[in-house]
């Protein structure tokens, strides 16, 4: 970590305790695998696992695997596109029917995606990926009714469509119409199987796209960068909040304490590994917001989008209000010097006051360093969850 500080260039070095990864490891011009190997040669713990987050970092790979999902659950079971890989531009020549997209290199947001509506387009594309020195993909173009997204957080899972109303035949660019809908048993059975890859998944969210006659295509899998979508989306921080915690609990272990940190409640996991949710919310969500809701939030002024957020890129959200795509509790607003009894119970991380103390308490606890060792662990850890809710 370089700092500067009064014109000093200050180099310091520190291990993260976990890494939450929100951000694609690449995309069009920025490559952070060096940075990845770096947690990797660190044994940093991290969601998803660094060694799955490794698997996604070139579209084919993915997709070669999703062929195999395929191949285990049958077509029926598992509609994926049809894709044809070419690792250069040289056996380039034509695709089987047109309308077809062109998927150059690996990028995201629709970056290098090219409808391609005749052989004379085809070659002239060709001629692109000559001189983009990168491979490319193509399938065939699909006249969407809407796209489908499936996203699972550890236990919980959410169904959205989303509508172009830009015209825009890249649905996630430009405008569109969102919509949650019901999880049903086909799309948990996809992406159940799907976040079974690479040793796990513990966040992933399935792309496909419905066509004008219905049919289901699977186009694409996110890893644990994937957008968050409509209303609910400050729930899936939460949730993604209490997967860290829970992770944590599991991988870290504070110097001195011989058992693992006691971040969560024990509910927490319990609302993880809960049922599935649908449209509504799911039955463990009350739960889970009662845990949450004794978290800070942040006030989610307008000023504060974020980029991992499908609200905040001008999408207009059907069935419910957007606008700022943060839920309040009910008792937010009357926030005065009083505190309600939901603020009076201590915060998610309150428990690192417990924690603090449980090792200060422990005797023989670590002797002098392992107080310091702890606030170090707590401070990174507030840190770490302040970036989720977006303090920092
Ligand atoms: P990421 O989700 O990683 O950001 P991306 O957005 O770059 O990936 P895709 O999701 O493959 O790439 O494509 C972007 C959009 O283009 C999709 O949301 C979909 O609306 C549209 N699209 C992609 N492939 C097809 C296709 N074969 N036929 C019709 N539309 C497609």
């Amino acid at each position: 970590m370089v700092v500067f500080r009064n014109g000093a260039k200050v180099v310091r070095s520190f291990k993260p305790d976990f890494v939450l990864i929100r951000q694609n490891l690449r995309d069009a011009g920025e490559d952070h695998k060096n940075l990845l190997l770096s947690l990797k040669f660190g044994g940093v713990p991290s969601i998803n696992s660094i060694n799955a987050i490794y698997n996604f970092q070139d579209k084919p790979w993915v997709f070669a695997h999703l062929m195999e999902v395929q191949k285990k659950m049958g077509k029926e079971n598992f509609p994926l596109i049809e894709q044809s890989y070419f690792p250069n531009h040289k056996e380039m020549l034509s695709a089987p029917r047109y309308p077809c997209v062109f998927k150059i290199g690996h990028a995201h947001g629709g970056l290098g995606k090219i409808r391609v509506e005749s052989n004379a387009d085809f070659q002239d594309m060709a001629s692109v990926v000559a001189v983009a020195n990168t491979y490319c993909t193509t399938e065939p173009y699909i006249d969407a009714k809407f796209d489908i997204h499936i996203q699972k957080i550890g236990a919980m899972y959410k169904c959205f469509q989303r509508k172009s109303i830009s015209g825009n035949w890249k649905t996630n660019t430009g405008s569109a119409m969102l919509e949650q809908t019901a999880m049903t048993e086909r799309y948990k059975a996809w992406v159940d199987e799907v976040s079974s890859l690479f040793g796990g998944l513990d966040i992933c969210a399935i792309e496909a796209i419905v066509d004008k006659n219905g049919s289901e295509h699977i186009i694409e899998v996110n890893d644990s960068a994937l957008t968050l979508m409509g209303d609910s989306q400050e729930d899936d921080r939460r949730y993604i909040a209490e997967l860290v915690a829970i992770k944590m609990q599991d991988n870290c272990h504070v110097q001195g304490v011989t058992r693992p940190m006691e971040l969560t409640r024990g509910s927490s996991r319990q609302s993880l590994s809960g049922t599935m949710s649908s449209r509504g919310g799911s039955p463990t969500e009350d739960t889970s917001r009662l845990i949450m809701g004794e978290t800070p939030i942040p006030g989610g002024s307008p000023s504060q989008q974020r980029r991992d957020s499908q609200a905040s890129q001008s999408s207009s959200i059907s069935g419910f209000s957007s606008a700022s795509g943060t839920r309040r509790q009910p008792d937010e607003s009357s926030q005065s010097s009083q505190p309600s009894a939901a603020q009076q119970k201590a915060p998610l991380f309150g428990r690192q006051t417990s924690v603090t103390t449980t090792n200060e308490s422990t005797p023989g606890g670590g002797g002098g360093g392992g107080g310091d060792d702890t606030e170090d662990t707590m401070k990174n850890l507030r840190k770490t969850f302040a970036g989720i809710f977006g303090d920092m």
